[in-house]
């Protein structure tokens, strides 16, 4: 079934990502679904944009995130199907399969420009229209040569906006870094649960991801003790008093 590969990769025991129920149907031709978009720190940094279709949620991790601008094609490799409840969902996820920090980035409505959209899926040329808090207006995804519909091979698809009104040269992604949910940013969702998850095993490690988890944590664990009015742990788990308090305006 659909929800198969989704299920393979994750042990619902020690993540708290949903294990998903049985797919519901969708509505039929061009009327308005869930559609989502995950901001997914976890070896790398992706956007993960998610359709819903057949009671799942067809789902592309997009490295770099969508792009306003029609000249940019960004690569969007298609995933495994993801239950409808994973669509709001926002956390951390400790260990195993996609470990990291799980940012609700964008949601809405989304709406096929196509009358059969398993007929664009096979044929690789997917219009759509988004309506979102950040997304908008008309996109396209397109299978790129040699990529697949469906499980093995390559994946490759790219993600393009059309030209329309909701076109730009806006940097989305950095205009609009938080959760829609919470507004929260990473390290905002990190310090609700245990900021110090990782203290013997990180997610990434060096280069850049490895970098931004660094800087993630700390702001984590500060923004944790200071709401425990307290400060934080160091390595030892002793508490530590810093030299020069860091007073960051949030
Ligand atoms: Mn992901």
């Amino acid at each position: 079934m659909a929800l198969d590969e989704y299920k393979r990769k994750r042990d619902f025991g020690s993540s708290p990502e949903p294990a998903g129920a049985q797919p519901r149907p969708s509505p039929p031709g061009r009327t308005p679904r869930y559609f989502c978009v995950q901001k997914h720190l976890a070896s790398h940094l992706h956007y993960d944009v998610r359709l819903e279709h057949n009671g799942v949620l067809l789902s592309w991790a997009v490295p770099k995130g969508p792009s306003l601008d029609p000249a940019v094609k960004r690569l969007a490799m298609h995933v495994e199907d993801h239950p409808i409840e994973y669509g709001d969902f926002e956390g951390v996820i400790p260990s195993g399969y996609g470990a990291g920090i799980v940012m609700l980035w964008d949601y809405g409505t989304w709406t096929p420009e196509v009358d059969d959209v398993d007929a664009a899926l096979t044929k690789g040329d997917l219009k759509f229209a988004l309506d979102g808090f950040k997304l908008k207006g008309s996109w396209v995804l397109v299978r790129t040569k040699g990529g697949r519909w469906g499980g093995g091979g390559d994946r490759a698809w790219l993600l393009i906006k059309h030209r329309d009104h909701w076109a730009g040269p806006v940097d989305i992604a950095e205009f609009a870094p938080l959760s829609v949910k919470s507004r929260s940013d990473f390290a905002d969702i990190l310090s609700a649960e245990n900021p110090d998850v990782w203290r013997s095993k990180r997610p990434a490690k060096g280069g850049d991801t490895g970098a931004m988890f660094e800087t993630i944590i700390a702001r984590a664990l500060d923004i944790s003790a200071r709401r425990a009015g307290s400060t934080p742990l160091d390595k030892s788990g002793a508490r530590t008093r810093r030299k020069t308090p860091a007073r960051k305006s949030r």
